[in-house]
């Protein structure tokens, strides 16, 4: 069947039916049920409330013939201002009663999406990197919000409505029954006429919400994309404003013609159901007369109009359920595409019994190391090398040859594909991450820093540091002189992502928090854009004792950098290639020379310059 919008009405029913059969599984609905069953008794308080409100809701229709016949016709006035009154006492009472199931059932409501919304964070902030690499931004915020908003919706509205338009109906078919089976049955079959019109609304609404749905994730993905602050820097500097405005406007434009047609859709449904709700009565009407003026029937004013009545209750409900299929199918839809993301497996976690080693040294052992980030290219091919504790190593190689990508394996951020990562002597894969996540840190080329102070940015690494540590460490990472100097110190705003600061100031903070968690190995990943001298002899003379002091691993692009480390590690295409000491390197002929003649010796002539 050729998808689009070209399919016929079967072929979309069919499609419907197919792509919705599965959804409504047992094993779903327990799944959606478990959601709710912690709030069992107040859900039941909720039932009885419906219960109650529904029953009531139909009385002052049942008494509306007494009004006629024994009030009105009897001429009885005391009667007849007793069973007003009793009818409006019943409308309040249920309306009342329908206040207190509102409140509870938007209170169950809340709490269940408070449920599911940490869940799903707490299950995202569990999902290794590759995840946030692999989906866009757009859709997993609309699955943390529209998504999970959806589920209150759900609770708040299509169950209590499949619950009271249930009953109210049942209710309104006895007690229809109980006046006059004839005209009940005259009455009630008019009802599935409805169908028909419901039918189609139902197929025409459930495509265009699905449409529409795409459409708003599409809206979604270009407003993260190009309203972000790198991603509207990008479109500025490649001049890119008009495409990527004609790109919003296609979509909003989408967006609007989705609109309208949906709610032109309810629009025709809502005559087609008006034309028809007048139909029933004129029937009820016409049968009536002809029972009572024919044939003699006992049948009263009052009871056709209670009948009449009953009928005009019963409208909105089938309506309603009627219309609930489609409800219903789009929140089982929802639930579905919430226990996808759920359901997927947390690649990188702790094994069960992992080992919280007593101490760590901070040193690592690539055995045999291979790694893929799609099972297909290899990215490092049987990578091994030593870095014993209180050692550096420096590792140097061309762009692309996967530099980061190795010391990514160390923290888990991925896991190797072939060979064993060792940390302080264990297999990584054996260590609890927390511990080993907590005991390296990483001071990444593109440094993140929150929105937020200077104090803030660094606590995140320590959060009851005191303040001479604080200074400490920021006099360690060559960063004090600055701070000293804003009129606001610790205090100073960092900026959206840090943008207040210089790519060297950046650097510095994201040092001095580093060394504030003190890890037992320090990975540093040295910016390759190019910094202005002063900016890299300060980082330099921050990172130097470091260096000499700890564990490191050094991704270098400077020479000076690469001077500190005790061993120099040469990656070329994934492979190590040469190792050793800068001055047997740069005689070897190799790629390091390569390197050396193109890249180190260039910046060490602009450093020195
Ligand atoms: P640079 O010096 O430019 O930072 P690098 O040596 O650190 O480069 P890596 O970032 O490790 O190189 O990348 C190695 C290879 O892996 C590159 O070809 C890159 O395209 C690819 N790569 C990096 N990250 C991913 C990812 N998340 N998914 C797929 N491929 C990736």
């Amino acid at each position: 069947m050729p998808p689009g919008p070209g399919r016929g009405a079967r072929d979309f029913l069919t499609d419907e039916e197919k792509a919705n059969r599965p959804k409504v599984t047992w094993p779903l609905l327990k799944r959606v049920f478990s959601y709710l069953t912690p709030y069992w008794k107040q859900m039941l308080v909720v039932l009885g409330c419906i219960i109650v409100s529904s029953v009531l809701g139909l009385m002052p229709s049942v008494l509306t013939g007494r009004i006629i016949d024994q009030g009105l016709i009897g001429r009885d006035l005391r009667l007849l201002i007793l069973l007003i009154l009793l009818s409006l006492g019943v409308t309040l009472g249920s309306n009342l009663i329908g206040v207190a199931e509102n409140y509870l059932n938007n209170w169950i409501a809340q709490h269940i999406t408070y449920d599911m919304r940490n869940k799903m964070y707490r299950h995202l902030q569990r999902m290794s990197q590759s995840f946030f690499t692999s989906n866009n931004q757009g859709d997993i915020i609309t699955r943390m919000t529209s998504d999970i908003s959806g589920v209150e919706r759900v609770v708040t509205s299509t169950f209590t409505s499949i619950l009271s338009n249930s009953i109210t109906l049942a209710a309104a078919v006895i007690i229809m029954f109980r006046e006059n089976w004839v005209l009940a049955l005259v009455g009630t079959l008019v009802v599935p006429l409805f169908t028909i019109p419901t039918r189609w609304a139902g197929k025409t609404r459930w495509t265009l919400t699905r449409e529409s749905q795409e459409c708003s994730d599409q809206i979604n993905g270009i407003l993260n994309e190009t309203l972000s602050v790198s991603g509207q820097l990008l479109v500025k500097l490649f001049g890119k404003e008009d495409e990527e405005y004609e790109k919003y406007r296609a979509a909003n434009e989408r967006m609007i013609r989705l609109n309208i047609r949906e709610s032109m859709a309810g629009r025709w449904f809502r005559v087609v159901i008006t034309t028809f709700s007048s139909v029933g009565p004129m029937l009820l009407y016409l049968v009536g007369g002809i029972l009572m003026m024919k044939y003699d029937s006992d049948l009263t004013v009052g009871d056709i109009s209670v009948l009449v009545a009953l009928l005009g209750r019963m409208y909105g409900p089938v309506n309603s359920l009627l219309n609930i299929q489609v409800e219903w199918i789009r929140s089982m839809a929802l639930f579905t595409r919430i226990f996808e993301y759920y359901d997927m497996p947390v690649e990188i976690e702790s094994p069960p019994d992992a080992i919280v080693p007593e101490r760590a040294d901070g040193s690592v052992s690539f055995e045999h190391v291979r790694f893929s980030y799609d099972g297909e290219r290899q990215i490092l091919k049987d990578v091994s090398f030593d870095l014993k504790a209180g050692h550096s190593v420096a590792i140097v190689g061309p762009s692309g040859s996967g530099k980061s990508t190795m010391i990514n394996l160390i923290p888990r951020l991925y896991d190797v594909t072939g060979g064993r990562v060792l940390f302080g002597g264990n297999d990584v894969r054996t260590l609890d991450l927390d511990f080993l996540r907590d005991k390296i840190g990483i001071v990444s080329q593109e440094t993140y820093l929150f929105n937020g102070t200077i104090r803030e940015n660094l606590l995140y690494a320590k959060p009851d540091a005191t303040e001479a540590e604080l200074i400490d460490v920021c006099k360690k990472a060559n960063i004090w002189d600055f701070i000293e100097k804003q009129e606001q110190g610790f205090e100073s705003m960092v900026g959206n992502r840090g943008l207040k600061l210089s790519g060297g100031e950046k650097q510095r903070l994201s040092i001095a928090r580093v060394l504030l968690k003190d890890p037992a190995l320090l990975i540093f990943d040295e910016a390759t854009a190019s910094l202005d001298s002063i900016s890299e002899s300060k980082i330099q003379e921050a990172i130097d004792p470091i260096v000499a002091s700890r564990t490191s691993i050094l991704i270098a692009h400077r020479l000076s950098t690469i001077l500190a480390a005790d061993e120099i590690l040469v990656l070329r295409d994934g492979q190590i290639v040469e190792r050793g000491a800068h001055e047997e390197l740069v005689k070897a002929g190799g790629t390091y020379t390569e390197l050396y003649e193109t890249q180190f010796k260039r910046a060490l002539e602009r450093e020195q310059s």
